[in-house]
């Protein structure tokens, strides 16, 4: 039996990972959550975890009511969540969102655990810290992001230097066809339907705007060591293709798959072996078709904002993530509007540039929380601004 963690288990992901372990096979350890207290103590008596943690220290007293009596042990908030990660298992997902997945993401790896990695943002944070972390730990890192599994497991068996390159794709999100100038007013229920994926808010509003896709670029240089130049973006409305790998001999690896996200956390979950996991299989000929685009670089200026990170590298990728997040926080609460959320990340990473620090061997865990916290502290300014100039 696979001792396994969940991290971010009340989550979009981490509900998709609950009925997968559910299944049988797995042990669960520990499972960690936010405010869904009664959620997250529910799954933790349907697994027969072993602990069971909110990262709000104010849910405490709830989750230690509802779990009295039941043999799950009970802590709170974010130092524990971190402990959690680092409980002994031999595999601990993390499906945490935000910045906020960066500790536990280290603690797991140091503890000596394989990571199923959901949470992008531990990498676009901190990649270079990370893998490191986990090179040193000898811990293996496995990527749970649709399109990094499919690369993952369309590079299995190949050499990276025979890669050419690697195509991930992008639905465009709930805005693909709204006319530009529409764009400005879209409001956040607008934004946070998507036409494929049934994800948890900030991502669905994130692949709109594709600072999920500028994230997920900066992920896929990060995870697999690909050079910026070498990796692609591709509209596909479809969601059907995940991702291409192009070797040099011209051939290229695609990944297809029903848009569900149980497959990728199965994969790892599994990793090394396939099993039969409960995901729709594809009816190509119903399908009929699959579609491809280049993307509009003035609809999703977060694609040309995700070069500039990893030209610059260092802690740019911590400013650009934590920028994002307070501005997907203030268009959330109708502070800003949707395309001012580019434009604050934009003038945050300006301004965090002149910024001396930012270079890659300055990259400890305190330099990137700090970057984080500047730039945060940045985008709020920005933002009021924003907000007074228009009203
Ligand atoms: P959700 O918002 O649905 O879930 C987030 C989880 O993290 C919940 O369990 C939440 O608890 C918990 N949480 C919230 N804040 C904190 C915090 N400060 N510290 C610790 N835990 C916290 O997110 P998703 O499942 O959509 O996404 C999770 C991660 O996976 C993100 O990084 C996302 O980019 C990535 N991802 C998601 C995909 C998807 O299909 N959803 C696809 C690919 C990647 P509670 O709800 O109890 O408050
Ligand atoms: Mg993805």
């Amino acid at each position: 039996m696979k001792r396994v963690s969940l991290l971010g288990a009340t989550g979009s992901i981490g509900e998709s990972a609950v009925d997968l372990i559910g299944r049988g096979g797995f042990q669960a350890v520990a499972l960690t959550g936010g405010r869904n207290v009664a959620r997250l103590a529910e799954q933790a008596v349907e697994l027969g975890a072993e602990l069971a943690v909110t990262c709000f220290p104010e849910c405490y007293e709830e989750l230690r009511q509802r779990l009295e009596g039941t043999g799950v042990d009970v802590a709170a908030g974010a130092d524990a969540v971190a402990q959690a990660a680092a409980q002994p298992a031999d595999l601990v997902l993390n499906g945490i969102v935000g910045a906020a997945g960066l500790q536990p993401s280290l603690a797991a790896v140091r503890a000596g655990a394989t990571l199923a990695l959901a949470n992008k943002e531990s990498l676009v944070c901190a990649g270079p810290l990370l893998m490191a972390t986990a090179r040193e730990a000898g811990a293996q890192v496995l990527p749970v992001d649709s399109e990094h599994s499919a690369v993952f497991q369309a590079l299995v068996g190949e050499e990276m230097s025979a890669v050419e390159r690697v195509v991930i794709t992008a639905s465009g999100g709930a805005f693909r066809e709204w006319p530009l100038e529409k764009l400005a007013r879209a409001t956040p229920e607008q934004a946070a339907t998507h036409p494929n994926w049934d994800m948890g808010q900030r991502i669905t509003i994130d692949s709109a705007s594709m600072f999920n896709k500028a994230l997920e670029v900066i992920e896929a240089h990060e995870f697999f060591a690909i050079p910026p130049e070498r990796i692609e973006v591709l509209i596909h409305p479809q969601s059907t293709v995940h991702a291409l790998v192009g070797f040099c001999d011209g051939a290229m690896m695609a990944h297809l798959g029903a848009p569900d996200m149980r497959h990728a956390i199965g994969y790892a979950l599994h990793w090394p072996e396939r099993a039969e996991l409960p995901v729709a299989r594809l009816d190509l000929a119903a399908l009929g078709r699959l579609d491809f685009a280049a993307p509009d670089p003035a609809r999703y200026p977060a694609l040309l904002l995700a070069q500039e990170v990893m030209a610059a590298g260092g802690l740019m990728g911590a400013v650009f993530n934590a920028a994002k997040e307070a501005a997907l926080d203030g268009f959330i609460a109708r502070s800003i509007g949707f395309t001012d959320m580019a434009r604050i990340v934009e003038a945050v990473m300006g301004r965090m540039a002149s910024q001396t620090g930012l270079n890659n061997d300055m990259m400890t865990l305190d330099n990137v929380l700090q970057a984080d916290q500047m730039a945060r502290e940045l985008a709020r300014e920005a933002m009021q601004k924003t907000s007074e100039a228009t009203g």
